[in-house]
């Protein structure tokens, strides 16, 4: 019987990030000695869950992973120090740290790479796809798909110039992204040990594309452990669509196809990228799957009345949680068009059959209509 609720690994865990205070470290391998497997929680700009973001850290035989060194605060200088705490009072030193491997390249999880990087001389790995659509970034050569312009959208004149500047920046690679090519560019199925990674942590890349491009998930098959970052987040929904650029695809269809392939974890423990530690994957996918759906019916309903509306009509008659007057003159307008886009291509693509597709979805996760 799948469980109704989530259940967090560790209860201080799970009350500091209700309470939007960054947790301590937990050790999530249970085991004893110097080696192990910790979750360690950093502060961030937010509220609640995502007031702090997670990086796992392997202290191996072989050295020291870091998977996600995190955000690096308000002054890079910092976050040193702090980790070279954490390591010293387990025995290590930042020295000692091999790998630094990244999911994806948001600022609050490549942030710190970096820096870690420079101090430590540590091999680099990353997904291939990922990088793929930073270089793009760097380029300009991501697909052009997702881009809400005036004459595209149906929107009254001047309505877009907020969102128009976004375009007529040169392409450049985020600051926060590190320069450097990752040492190992990992796909989908890939045995970290075969790239030289240490064999112990028993990591398998996953990827799952939605939320960016290429974002990657690490699947620790014989510890039953799940590093799943930003693809599925307890308490809230990880943004979609959310690349440096895009690839082709439609970000929400991909996130989706994501969402129902990490089934195969439903018993693993989940370590996301901000919350809490939990087990209930199944339970947690379902809910995930209700949200992103019910944006589908709430798009597919208005297109069934009124299939020739605007995007930008569209979007006006979304619910949006600050309201779309509201939405019209805020930085996220741009975001919120996109999804509008992506969601109205869900609907009007359908489904293989020729049918509905936000039906076929809904079917597709058990979840009535
Ligand atoms: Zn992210």
């Amino acid at each position: 019987m799948v469980p109704r609720q989530v259940t967090p690994f560790a209860k201080p865990q799970y009350t500091a990030a209700m309470s939007s205070r960054t947790p301590g470290p937990v050790r999530i391998d249970g085991g004893h000695g110097a080696d192990g497997t910790w979750v360690r929680p950093m502060p961030m700009p937010g509220s609640g869950v995502m007031s702090s973001v997670f990086s796992t850290i392997h202290l191996g035989e072989e050295g020291v992973t870091v998977i996600d060194p995190g955000w690096p605060g308000p002054r890079e200088e910092e976050f040193l120090g702090p980790l070279d705490d954490f390591l010293r009072e387990r025995g290590r030193r930042l020295d000692q740290i091999t790998d630094v491997i990244v999911t994806h390249m948001h600022p609050d999880h490549v942030g710190a790479a970096s820096v870690l990087l420079k101090a430590t001389g540590a091999r680099y790995a990353a997904g291939a796809v990922e990088w793929a659509s930073a270089e793009a970034g760097r380029d300009g050569t991501g697909s052009r798909q997702w881009r809400p312009l005036p004459e595209m959208i149906g929107a009254p004149a001047g309505a877009l110039d907020s969102v128009m500047a976004v375009f007529s920046r040169p392409p450049a690679l985020p600051s926060f992204v590190p320069k450097r090519t990752p040492d190992v560019l990992l796909n989908d199925g890939d045995l970290l040990a075969d790239y030289g990674l240490p064999e112990e942590l028993g990591l398998r890349a996953v990827i799952t594309p939605g939320h960016t491009p290429g974002h990657m998930t690490l699947a620790a098959d014989d510890a039953g452990f799940y590093i799943a970052a930003d693809m599925i987040l307890p308490e809230i929904q990880p943004g979609i669509g959310l690349g440096i650029s895009d690839v082709d695809g439609n970000p929400v269809v991909d996130y989706l196809g994501s969402l129902q392939r990490i089934s195969e974890f439903d018993d693993y423990l989940v370590i996301p990228g901000h919350g809490y530690v939990f087990t209930g994957l199944a339970t947690r996918r379902r809910e995930t799957a209700e949200h992103v759906l019910g944006r589908a019916r709430e798009v597919s309903d208005i297109l069934g009345w009124n299939p020739e509306i605007s995007i930008w009509r569209l979007a006006g008659q979304l619910t949006w949680s600050g309201g779309w007057e509201e939405m019209k003159s805020s930085p996220l307008l741009f975001s919120a068009l996109r999804q509008t886009m992506m969601y109205r291509e869900l609907v009007l693509r359908g489904d293989a059959a020729g049918g509905d597709a936000v039906t076929r979805w809904e079917q597709s996760f058990d979840l009535d209509s």
